[in-house]
């Protein structure tokens, strides 16, 4: 994994810093053969280019095709860091253990390297995320998996399972980009110990035109999009840029030859939009 930093977990693990992610790759967000053959083809050149840490979800419907560009590439398994997510409708705990070995076998893989819940959904399933976290940690007891982790948790989902079960996830998975900073979930994840993986990285593209930004890439000699995760970078986050361009997927992973000044980073904190900002669903409602 040479030229990728790695950002080390609570549990003894590492994740690379940046890696690829594969939502939205083809329209479809269902398990079809065109959205496997589109994420496989995507995930073969992001490997080709050098990505060792890939995204995926079983909401994503392409589980199959990473694993179907995992297998053709020959790389070592230990070369490898591949995350996924728990669907919305596998809470209940039984669901859990039984998708979670759906999502290995659709991946090809015996164990691995970190699953995430991905919504906590508080209003489904009488409230209960507890015994959902709970389940997801046994996973790791009987070794299938590496690091259990959750993804578009506030503070308040946080300290209550952590609270309930004394087990910290390793990673939180959430919005964040310079549009949207979400200071409080990543101020809560960090007080634990949690490490803050940037979803929507780029805002979905939406920063790409923003003067700010592209007056600070033309002083660094980068792109927009490398400004960006750069910052992100510097900040200590993961990030899990995707593109289904080669060229770009190369430029996303170009971010350690330039560093941000603390004015230039100070000035895109400053371009924080609060909740006008977010992109995607409100965890505390999202059901
Ligand atoms: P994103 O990575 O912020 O942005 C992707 C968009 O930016 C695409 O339209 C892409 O276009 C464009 N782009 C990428 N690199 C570029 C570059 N160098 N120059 C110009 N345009 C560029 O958005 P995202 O896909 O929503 O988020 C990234 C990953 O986060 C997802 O793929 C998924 O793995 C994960 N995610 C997780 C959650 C969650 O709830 N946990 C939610 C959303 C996303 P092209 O493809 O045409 O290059």
């Amino acid at each position: 994994m040479a030229g990728t930093p790695r950002i080390p977990l609570l549990d003894g693990t590492a994740l690379p810093q940046i890696g690829f992610g594969t939502f939205n790759i083809h329209p479809d967000h269902q398990p079809t053969r065109a959205n496997n053959a589109a994420t496989a083809r995507a995930v073969a050149t992001a490997l080709d280019v050098g990505y060792r840490h890939i995204d995926t979800a079983q909401m994503y419907g392409n589980e199959q095709g990473v694993g179907e560009a995992i297998g053709v590439s020959g790389l070592p398994r230990q070369e490898l860091y591949v995350a996924s997510k728990l669907g919305n409708d596998n809470h209940r705990p039984e669901d859990v253990r039984r998708s979670f070995g759906d999502t290995l076998a659709r991946l090809g893989l015996e164990q691995l390297d970190l699953f995430l819940m991905h919504w906590p959904l508080p209003s489904r399933y009488g409230g209960d995320y507890v015994s959902t976290w709970d389940a997801m940690g046994s996973l790791v007891d009987d070794g299938r998996l590496r690091t259990a982790g959750v993804s578009n948790f506030q503070p308040a989902h946080l300290e209550r399972i952590i609270g309930a079960t004394g087990r910290v996830p390793a990673v939180n998975q959430i919005e964040v980009h310079p549009y949207f900073a979400n200071r409080t979930a990543r101020q809560a994840s960090q007080r634990h110990g949690v490490v803050v993986v940037a979803w929507s990285p780029l805002g979905q593209g939406s920063l790409l035109l923003d003067p700010l930004l592209g007056r600070i890439a033309a002083v660094h000699g980068r792109t927009v999009a490398q400004i960006v995760l750069r910052w992100h970078c510097q900040h200590g986050h993961g990030v899990i840029p995707k593109s289904a361009h080669r060229q770009r997927m190369q430029d996303n992973l170009d971010l350690f030859g330039f560093e941000l000044s603390d004015e230039e980073m100070a000035a895109i904190d400053g371009l924080d939009r609060g909740e006008a900002g977010r992109i995607g669903p409100h965890p505390d409602t999202w059901a």
